[in-house]
């Protein structure tokens, strides 16, 4: 049977060795094996918004690092839930429940939902947990998790995610995170917003690109890096970029400090 968006939470919970109660998704097994002989010292899940499979094959050199991690790890096509909007896929991501499940519709049902999150089961767990995310998403985490440090976008969505990616490497390397979740915005921002033709997509994919590289540059000790997206594009007007496909990317790389790809 084909993995979904529900399997991320639960195959992280077994990475670390504890469960997810009443959980809809499944381990995606595979990358339990992958695992199994590397020493993983923290795992860092980015959710890049709005790429499907097919977009992200399409934005191919674009997306140089990203392809050199899944080339050196895993790569599968995970099937997105409806609605395919940002805040329910993400909850459904972060929880391994479905939407009807985790009821997280609107970043305000985030506030105080009785659903918890992987981050919040890790950290109960003893496994320190941080998410790195837009203001209001970060207000609803504080206090249920170890870390959550929200950004403004007052300058433009590529310096947003620069500054996404720079404080997920303080969040490992200063406050000993271990399981760290953050939002690249860049993609659906330019769908929404500004794109007017193919290249403003390569340019937004080269931003992230760049983002996921500084990241495997910094980081300090053996991590995990799992990429996923919430959902393909939703903007209609590009829709067609997603050939009728409504999967997404997972890709799942380990990453040893000595072996990056980009250290090569
Ligand atoms: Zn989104």
């Amino acid at each position: 049977m084909k993995y979904t968006q529900l399997d991320i939470a639960p195959t992280i919970s077994s990475l670390f060795g504890f469960e997810i109660p009443d959980k809809d998704g499944r381990e995606i097994k595979e990358i339990g094996a992958y695992c199994a002989n590397k020493s993983i010292d923290q795992i860092l899940l980015i959710v890049v918004d709005g790429i499907g499979a097919a977009l992200y094959k399409k934005l191919d050199g674009a997306l140089a690092q990203l392809q050199a991690l899944s080339d050196d790890g895993l790569f599968f096509e995970l099937h997105s839930l409806p609605p395919r909007i940002t805040t329910p896929n993400i909850g459904t991501i972060l929880t391994g429940y479905t939407p009807e499940h985790h009821l997280l519709y609107e970043v305000d049902d985030t506030f105080y939902t009785p659903v918890r999150s992987i981050l919040e089961i890790a950290s109960d767990n003893g496994i320190k947990s941080g998410i790195v995310i837009e203001l209001l998403g970060a207000k609803a985490m504080l206090n249920r998790v170890d870390l959550a440090i929200g950004v403004e976008n007052r300058h433009g969505i590529i310096d947003y995610d620069r500054r996404i990616t720079d404080l997920a490497l303080k969040a490992f390397s200063l406050e000993g995170i271990r399981l760290l979740m953050i939002h690249l915005r860049a993609i659906d921002n330019c769908a929404h917003h500004y794109a007017k033709a193919w290249d403003d997509f390569t340019f937004s994919a080269r931003t992230i690109d760049e983002n996921i590289k500084r990241i495997c540059r910094g980081l300090c000790r053996p991590t995990l890096i799992l990429v996923t997206s919430d959902h393909p594009i939703h903007v209609e007007k590009w829709a067609h970029l997603e050939d009728d496909n409504a999967d997404v990317p997972l890709i799942a790389s380990y990453v040893n400090v000595a072996t990056a790809p980009n250290k090569r």
